[in-house]
This record gives structure tokens, sequence and C-alpha cells, in this order.
């Protein structure tokens, strides 16, 4: 028989998802059954493999532990603190099985959340398996982010217990961890019983609040060698929640369920990711990210491969790290981001020579436009297939990607393929409601049912869900994905940019609304606008143009650089260093339209040196000149 094409793997899923995704969940072990592939009774909350029991820790842990007990699992290396561990199947079993036990002799159980605030390092990965062993529904937040965000957080998920360690390393330097936790809980107006820390002997001087703070090495020696049984959890249990950027201030819980995310990320790893049990799989993200979450922790150990946790920075102590971690554990699939190849591109080209690469067989890169120079850069200079990827934190797996485990498809630069099985992909002119023409401009959007391993819901807010994600057509459930995209005659999609007022930093996504609000937090910050202006190593940076409440303190350049550098920590302080503008620039008047609203596009044109666009709803022509004097200032 031939084998199948993309293009009919694709017809076949959206023509008979039931058929389709049953084949699929054949991927994971089931303690009971489905007895309903999709329920959709509901539009648009999808339920995938209704009446089903399964739980995420088993498949990716207690599933192996008869074929491949003394195999690694998870391989632990931190270039911050020398440490290097593996952890076999077995091992790894054993102290999923002690933390899990800890979270129990806290009172976690099924349906409790649990927030991790936690650096690279094995025992954040122990908790998140822990969790879903006990049914427990984990949200990590990235390290990065201020105890202010961190509240916010604790006051949307209201965790029972929060995990965390005393600090984490960057670039050699101690970063603390627990310190802002204990600020976030005395923001917080509901934080958790109890902190659970681990302590790593970095920071001597970390206060302990007595009756709430608990030691995880005392606990996991009072607990022993303990056995937690699995929770049987039904398919749309939810597995954990994931806070993202929007164009509020307001974070969203993105709302995982289980079965669905399990047989999503283990079928994705066969025709995506091409990635065998017994090898490893080099996830370079972070696991406060949905990459992190997706391909750190699960899905590489659903395939029954190692997963490599990497605390450290890609270019210490060289830029050779990442290609030593290569060949010394021969791994054969990679995940990364083109910011992060953009970052080794400035490097010597020496430091990918100097070693043997030969086990790996595909980079997948993900979680921004991927531009053509840096695409080529590295698949000339590593010689294997290099995979962009296109999907967001709600997705949890790609939209648009080559699966080259169904075809081996020819790649194209700057393009990251075509739709994805599972995913009805089509670009909508807004207006219209129609469906656009090849090569020509539209809003992506995804006709639902929304595959598994998507969102089901925002969490604690279902109208939220719908509101925010269907409300692209007037007439129409469909999901938009607030991108721009275009399909060539060959069918593949080139992505452009969001449609909204959300930046994409480095991967990362910050809503300049969110940055706006810490800003005004300043108290001589009357008004401010935000814009992400484009940058050649991160791809976007926010910009900050800011009407300060009393200009005349503003005498001097020196007061000019002490007030932007005060502006600045505001926002480190409220959201973390990850928002912070890369400038700040002081005008009196703000490009608005003459209904008030903030002419953001025209501002974002003028700081990247473009055309400003149509101006005939500008209120005062002199706020754009006050931008332009002010970037024109800058180049002076
Ligand atoms: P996040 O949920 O933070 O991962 O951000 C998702 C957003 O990142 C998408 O909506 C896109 O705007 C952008 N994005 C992710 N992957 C790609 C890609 N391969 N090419 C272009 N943009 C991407």
């Amino acid at each position: 028989m031939a084998a199948e094409t993309v293009k009919h793997f694709h017809e076949r899923s959206i023509s008979n998802p039931d058929f389709f995704w049953s084949e699929q969940a054949q991927l994971i072990h089931w303690e009971k059954h489905f007895e309903q592939v999709l329920d959709y009774s509901k539009p648009p909350f999808a339920r995938w493999f209704v009446g089903g029991k399964t739980n995420l820790c088993y498949n990716a842990i207690d599933r192996h532990l008869k074929d491949r007990p003394d195999q690694n699992a998870l391989i632990y290396i931190s270039t911050e603190t020398g440490v290097e561990k593996n952890y076999t199947f077995r091992e790894l079993h054993a102290e999923v099985n002690r933390f899990a036990a800890v979270l129990k002799s806290l009172g976690v159980g099924k349906g409790d959340r649990v927030i991790i605030y936690m650096p690279m390092i094995p025992e954040a990965a122990f908790a998140m398996y822990a969790c879903a062993r006990i049914g427990a529904i984990h949200s990590v937040v990235f390290g990065g982010f201020a105890s202010q965000s961190l509240a916010t957080r604790i006051d949307d998920a209201k965790p029972k217990v929060m995990v965390t360690a005393d600090a984490g390393m960057r670039g050699g330097k101690s970063v603390p961890y627990k310190h802002l936790v204990d600020e976030a809980c005395s923001l917080a107006q509901m934080p958790p019983k109890n902190v659970l820390i681990i302590n790593r002997g970095l920071d001597a001087g970390m206060p302990i609040t007595a009756g709430r703070d608990v030691d995880y090495a005392t606990a996991s020696n009072a607990v022993g060698e303990a056995q937690v049984a699995v929770e049987w959890l039904e398919s749309s249990d939810p597995s954990y929640i994931l806070y993202t950027s929007g164009t509020t201030g307001k974070p969203k819980g993105v709302q995982r369920d289980t079965g669905g995310y399990a047989v999503a990320l283990a079928a994705s790893m066969k025709h995506i990711y091409c990635g065998n049990a017994g090898e490893a799989m080099f996830t370079t993200s972070d696991i406060g990210w949905v990459v992190g979450h997706s391909y750190i922790i699960y899905a590489p150990l659903l395939a029954g491969m190692a997963t490599i946790l990497y605390e450290g920075l890609p270019i210490r102590p060289d830029a050779g790290i990442w290609w030593k971690i290569v060949e010394q554990h021969k791994v054969s699939v990679m995940f990364s981001s083109p910011t992060a190849v953009r970052v080794l591109k400035k490097q010597d080209p020496k430091y990918l020579s100097q070693y043997n690469l030969k086990s790996l067989r595909y980079l997948f890169l993900a979680g921004e436009p991927l531009d053509e120079p840096t695409a080529k850069w590295i698949s000339d200079s590593l010689g294997v297939p290099v995979v962009d990827n296109y999907w967001q934190t709600e997705t949890g797996w790609p939209i648009l990607s080559a699966m080259l485990g169904v075809e081996n498809t020819p790649r194209k630069y700057g393009s990251p393929s075509f739709p994805v099985y599972g995913f009805n992909v089509a670009l909508f002119d807004e207006s219209t409601g129609l469906e656009v023409e090849a090569d020509q401009k539209g809003v992506l959007g995804i006709v639902p049912p929304l595959p598994p391993g998507c969102l089901s819901t925002v969490w604690g807010d279902d109208a939220r869900f719908v509101s925010t994600y269907f409300s692209l057509l007037k007439d129409r459930k469909v999901y938009s994905s607030f991108d721009w995209g275009i399909r060539d005659h060959d069918g593949y999609y080139f992505i452009l940019g969001r449609t909204d007022d959300v930046i994409n930093v480095a991967g990362h996504r910050l809503g300049t609304r969110e940055i706006e609000e810490a800003i005004s937090g300043h108290a001589n910050i009357a008004e401010v606008a935000v814009v992400g202006i484009e940058d050649k190593l991160k791809g976007q940076v926010p910009v900050a143009f800011a009407v300060p409440k009393n200009a005349s303190l503003l005498v001097d350049a020196a007061a000019h650089r002490a007030f932007e550098k005060e502006v600045m920590d505001t926002v480190d302080k409220i959201l973390g260093a990850i928002a912070r503008p890369a400038r700040v620039y002081f005008v009196t008047l703000l490009p608005k339209t003459r209904s008030g609203k903030l002419l953001r596009r025209s501002i974002q044109a003028l700081a990247e040196g473009r055309d400003p666009g149509d101006l005939t709803t500008l209120d005062d022509a002199t706020s754009l000149q006050q931008i332009r004097a002010a970037l024109e200032q800058d180049l002076r």
C-alpha cells in the first residue's frame, strides 16, 4: 500500500474525527475505555473521550516500568550549579511517589490547585508529575514573573499549596524565588495554606514562616519510600492551568483536560516529532511555558523517550553547550526557539562543528516567526531538517507544521507548512466572514470543534472562553488565533503577525495593556502607550511612550534617564524583568482618535521607521510630532 499523504491524513481527521481520534487514542493507556470519542453537544465546548479514565503520570512513567525500568527518563543538566543527574524510569517513579505523598500529607487531593514557581530543577518536574498522579491541578508560573503577577495568579487559581525553591541561578548569579513567593502571598487575597520549599542552599538568609512553610527534604524523609496510588481521572477532568497574556490586563488561565491532552501529545510524537522510545529529546524551553509543559515534561515520556531538563544559558560556559549535550546524550529530537538560534548565530560557528551530532534527526523551532536567514543558517549548519511549528499556549501542540512522520514534504523558508491533522484551519476576511483566496491575507481561524489537547475553557470563566476566542465572525463560531496569515498556491501557510495588541518577545507573549497598567502604577505617570517594535534578536521588544504627571521634573538628560529607570523598575517589580520596556520616552500627549482610542499602530509604525498610516481620525496632530521628536532625539 502506498504511504498516506499529509493531505489525506488531514482530510481524514476532519471528515471522520471519531474514527481518526479513536485510532490515535490507542497510543495511551486507558484504565477504562471511553464510550464516546467526542461530545460536542454544547458548542464551542468540546469534550474528548467521554467516559474514559486515564492518568498523565501513569502514562508518562508507570507504563514504562515493565519494558524500560532502567532506561533514563529524566536527564538533568545544570551549567549554573555544575550538577548533572540522571533518573531512570524506576528512579523517577520513586521520586514522584515521594513527592505525591508529601503533597497528600499537606491535604492536596483531586481537583486541588498547586502553584509551582520553580527554577529548572528535577523537583519541579517531580512536582508536576506528582500533581498529575493524584489528580491535583498544577499551575506553573514562570520564574521570571514578579510577585504582583504571581499574586494575581494565586487569587485566580486559589491554590492549596505552592511549591517553590529558595533560589534559581542565571548566568552564575542567584535569583531569589522564595522571597518573591513571600511577597506574593502577602499581596494575595487568598494565599495558600502551605508553601513547600526545595532548599538548594543558594539563599542562606531565606526567611521561614512558621506553620506555613514546609521544607521538602524533611517532609520527604518523613514519608519514606511511599507508594501513592494513581488517581484515575475522567478524560475531561482538568490536568493543569497555564496563564497567558491577552489584550486585557487580566491573564487568562488556559485550562487543559487529561485524556485529550495525553492522546494529542502521544500522537504528535509519532506524526510530527518522530521520536522513538529509547531515544532522548532535548527541548530548550522552560517549564513555565507551554512548550515546556508539552515537550519537556509530558510528551517525550509518553513516547518512552528520555527528556532533558537543562538549567542554564545557551552560551555558557560557551556556545557549544547545547551541542555537547546532544553528543553526550545522543539526542535524536531537539526543540528550541528562533530567538535562541539567533543568539547562537552571533557566536563563533566553530562550536557547531566541535561535536558529533550524528544522533540528531530533527530540529523543531516554535513560538515566534522563523525568519529565513536564521532557518537557513541553522539547517545548513546542522544538516538536518529544521521544522517550523506554529501554535499557541491555548492549543498545547502545533496548529501548523510539517508532519514528517506521515510524509516527507519539502519545507519552505518562512512557512510552518500545513494545518496539522485535527485542526480545521482557514483564513478569514473579518468583514465579510468569508474565507480568503490563496495568496490573500486573512485572520487565521480554526473551525471548531478544537481537536484533543486544546484548552477546554478559561479557568473559572466559561463566558470568557467563548467571548475571547470565538467572536472573530458575527454569525458563526470560529476560533481565532489572533494572527494574520496567508496561504500560497501550494497550500503552505505563512504567519504575518498578531491582529491584536499582544506582542511576542523572544517567543513569549506579552499584552501591551498589561505593561501599560504596570507603568501606570508609577505615581508620576498620567498616561502611557506601549507598543512592540522590531528587534533583530528577540523578534520584538516593548517600548513605552509615557506622559508624566509632572513634566517639570525632567529638567535635563540625566533627569530623563533617572525617570526612565524608575519606570523600568516599576515594570520589573509588578510584572517582572521579562516585560521591561527597552526604552521609555516621555511626551505630553499621546496620539488618539477623536473617540479617545490610542493609535498604537501609528506609534508602532513611527517607532519602526514606517509610514504611520491613515491619520484621518487623529485628534491632535502635535501628538505624533512629539513621538517623532522623542525618537529622533534618540538617534542623535
Ligand atoms: P504563546 O501562546 O505565548 O506561545 O504565543 C502564541 C503566538 O506566538 C501565536 O499566536 C503567534 O502569534 C506566535 N507564534 C507561535 N509560533 C509561531 C511560528 N512558528 N511562526 C509565527 N508566529 C508564531
